[in-house]
């Protein structure tokens, strides 16, 4: 690991103003279970290292009755074990109860979990050429990409989006808050957070190099909400395909309205798949139409020579999903 300099400050305006304004030598520190990877395989090598642990707000979780904040360095474990949010948001708590395994989830945090970087392997090794660390292509295109994006068309490195807890939050309509130099504030909603980096200069999302994320606001909507993972193993890895939705109504064959279904590690972001909204909008949900919206989301897929298994995949997760936030047996567990 290259040497680098260590602040704790304890607020987030000092944090802030340790960043500078491009890419590369000055990275925030939360839990540190992404970051110290990067560093230690030489892929992130910041001078200066800015812990977030020491600001005593980026803790706390506000439930309201019209919102919901949880603060970015909130672990992974208070959100999947927080009673309200468990009730509320079943599609958030699942997800975060699902990451790596309990280390990993005391540690990692909301903050570092959306800003987390990807997973492809040509991206983490310091040897290979990877786009992203200043190559002139994409290895993983032509190369071994079992686990890379199936939504590839016009995308120069196809990467898999790996936030897991993006994609519930993007289906029931959450914003990050975000704090820059002189004090400048923005809401950015979590549906336009992410960006399909090409180059070195790109992040996974559309933070300025000296902004820092702050919390999470999640409206209070009363949706029916689930999400569902197709993971090969149950513990320490990523899923394959990850969906999420969110959803009024939609139970006891009442009809689904202001529908949200939201597809990830299929794309290098999350993915919002207009027709399966289109295919559920407006109808009761039954077995026929949870199939309709996997078949609808699968539309416009361009697998890689590796992974078109994928595309089966996210048709039944999506109908799966559905299953769960409609209320209906949940067949494939008898
Ligand atoms: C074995 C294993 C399995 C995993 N499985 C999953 C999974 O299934 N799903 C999933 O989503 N994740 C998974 N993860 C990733 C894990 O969720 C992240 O590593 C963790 O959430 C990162 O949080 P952190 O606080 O440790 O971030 P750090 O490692 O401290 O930081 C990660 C990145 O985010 C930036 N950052 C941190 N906080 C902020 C902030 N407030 N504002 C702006 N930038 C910030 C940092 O600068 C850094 O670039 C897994 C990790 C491991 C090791």
């Amino acid at each position: 690991m290259k040497n680098f300099t260590y602040y704790r400050p304890t607020t987030t305006e000092q944090a802030v103003s340790l960043l500078e304004g491009r890419w590369g030598n000055t990275e925030l520190l939360a839990g540190g279970t992404d970051l110290l990877a990067l560093q230690k395989n030489y892929i992130a090598q910041p001078g200066r290292v800015v812990s977030l642990t020491g600001i005593a707000g980026l803790q706390t979780i506000v439930v309201g009755q019209q919102n919901v904040q949880i603060g970015a360095g909130v672990t992974l474990a208070r959100i999947a074990d927080h009673p309200d949010l468990r009730r509320l948001f079943p599609a958030l708590t699942s997800a975060a109860g699902d990451i790596g395994g309990p280390q990993i989830r005391n540690m990692g945090t909301l903050g570092g979990n959306l800003c987390q970087r990807n997973r492809c392997w040509y991206f983490r090794d310091e040897h290979s050429p990877c786009l992203l660390r200043g190559g002139n292509r994409c290895s993983a295109i032509e190369g071994e990409n079992k686990y890379h994006a199936i939504f590839t068309a016009n995308h120069r490195c196809v990467i898999a989006s790996p936030s897991t807890l993006a994609t519930g939050l993007i289906a029931l309509g959450a914003t990050a808050e975000v704090l820059g130099p002189q004090n400048r504030r923005r809401t950015i909603q979590l549906a336009n957070f992410f960006n399909a980096p090409t180059g070195p200069n790109d992040r996974e999302h559309n933070l300025a190099p000296n902004e820092i994320v702050t919390g999470v606001t999640i409206p209070v909507r009363g949706l029916n909400n689930a999400a569902y993972e197709v993971r090969q193993k149950q513990s320490s890895d990523w899923p394959i395909v990850q969906v999420a939705v969110a959803f009024a109504g939609g139970r006891n064959g009442e009809k689904a309205t202001g529908v949200k279904i939201v597809l990830s590690h299929v794309a290098p972001t999350p993915i919002i798949a207009d027709g399966a909204n289109r295919a559920v909008e407006n109808r009761a949900i039954t077995d026929a139409i949870a199939v309709a919206a996997g078949q609808a989301a699968v539309a416009g897929a361009k697998p890689l020579s590796q992974n078109g298994y994928k595309v089966r995949l996210v048709e039944v997760a999506v109908k799966r999903a559905l299953t769960i936030a409609a209320g209906l047996p949940r067949y494939w567990e008898v």
